[in-house]
């Protein structure tokens, strides 16, 4: 049986989430039977060295023993009981520890959740309704964020979708990421209106494109003088650029953070979080509902305790740093020797490169990207046994699973695919 011609009869697609589809590189898409460290496994027993890390949680690698082992216990005494227990406290007291700006936080099911709901918020707590996003960030796909989002709806060229009422769609400003003045304009025209501003501090659903020098913090400023909040979506930089995530590495404090991914070790977990005064708005000590039957389910609160508690560990961000650095500085090399003069974004551990030549720092620039090339990039370094995300415009991630070994062959991959393609 063909499982994914199977699938499609029964799921839309054959997937569950579009971009596993393979649908902008071709192909079927490989059907995984297990992950074990650095590497995942598909039916056919086919190894690959994985960078896709599940979209990124599995900053720890796949399967890691102690997250098994934390999981074994807690099922132990059941999956779920729709009542508080002493893990979302733990959870809770960790994210408030390692996150500079988050003094409370509620949890929910995914990113796209908490997105969703840290919206809510910031217009009762304004009492505004309008929302500042950038082209090419993506937040999850509740309506108000599905207004030329990236991701699977960028690499689908769907960057705003049929069903989001033109009503709620108006209500969404786009800026141009690392373009303050393209904010300004917006908080000019719409004077008094704009709730928050949502941004990906480091973007990684357009490929991966670094904010310029100082533009957080203008943006910040910006915020602050404009009565609007600052959300930070750090569902991939959460945890991933620093303990603290990208507002701790670049020194911003923004009124609300979302968090996802790592936040759950694997297990499906968003969260949102800010300013005490903000948080107490919600239900049910205040009036913003939000509420959820799995939300901060004893399974996901173990997952990411026993991860969260890693990353605490001394050495662990430093470690995870040089293991990417090396992969980096290898591909850098490999383009050097090739004399190929494509623009590769990094930043800790994750990076993206991108089929267009010189500097990739806006919207405009990643989607010059030749995505053909990336197709055909794509193809070659799985067949290979190098597992990437299947679309030009997503990150790749190291993980502390990643052996030196798995980054020398990796570099090796990478110097034989560019070589067949352009040497
Ligand atoms: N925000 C960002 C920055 C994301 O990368 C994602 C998912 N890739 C989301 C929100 C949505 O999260 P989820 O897929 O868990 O709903």
């Amino acid at each position: 049986m063909n499982i994914f011609e199977e699938s499609k009869k029964f799921i839309p697609g054959g997937v569950n989430s579009p971009v596993r589809a393979f649908g902008s590189v071709g192909g079927e898409p490989v059907i995984i039977k297990k992950g074990e460290g650095s590497k995942i496994y598909d039916i056919d027993g086919k190894e690959y060295i994985d960078y896709v890390c599940s979209w990124g949680p599995l900053i720890l690698g796949h399967s890691d023993y102690r997250v098994v082992k934390k999981l074994k216990e807690v099922i132990e005494n059941g999956t779920s009981f729709g009542a508080p227990t002493e893990l979302e406290l733990e959870l809770a007291k960790l994210v408030v520890d390692y996150v500079p700006s988050i003094e409370m936080v509620r949890m929910v099911n995914s990113g796209t959740e908490a997105v969703m709901s840290a919206i809510r918020l910031a217009r009762a707590y304004t009492n505004r309704k309008k929302i500042i996003k950038f082209e090419g960030c993506y937040h999850g796909h509740s309506d108000s964020l599905l207004v030329k989002a990236g991701s699977g709806a960028l690499t689908f060229n769907q960057p705003s979708s049929p069903g989001v009422p033109e009503e709620f769609a108006k209500l969404t400003l786009i800026a141009d990421y690392n373009d303050i003045e393209s904010v300004k304009k917006l908080f000019m025209e719409n004077k008094g209106e704009i709730a928050c501003v949502i941004i990906e501090p480091v973007a990684g659903n357009m490929g991966v494109v670094l904010p310029k020098d100082g533009f957080l913090k203008e943006l910040e400023e910006l915020c602050k003088n404009e009565g609007a909040l600052l959300i930070f979506d750090e569902i991939i930089t959460g945890f991933r650029l620093s303990k603290g995530g990208a507002q701790e590495y670049f020194g911003i404090n923004p009124d609300l953070t979302t968090l996802g991914k790592i936040i759950g070790g694997g297990l499906p977990v968003g969260a949102y979080g800010g300013k005490k005064e903000i948080m107490e708005m919600v239900s049910p000590v205040g009036p913003v509902y939000q509420a959820g039957t799995l939300s901060g389910n004893p399974l996901a609160m173990a997952a990411g305790i026993e991860t969260l508690k890693i990353l605490g560990e001394p050495g662990f961000y430093d470690n995870l740093r040089a293991k990417a650095n090396k992969l980096w500085e290898g591909f850098g090399e490999n383009l050097k020797r090739l004399n190929l003069k494509f623009a590769f974004n990094s930043i800790e551990s994750m990076a993206c490169m991108f089929f267009k030549d010189g500097q990739v720092e806006s919207f405009k620039d990643a989607v010059q990207s030749d995505t053909k090339l990336f197709a055909e990039f794509f193809h070659k370094m799985l067949d290979k046994g190098v597992n990437l995300a299947p679309s030009q415009f997503e990150a790749m991630f190291v993980s502390m699973a990643h052996s030196d070994e798995d980054l020398e062959k990796t570099i090796k991959i990478h110097f034989e695919t560019l070589k067949e393609m352009f040497g």
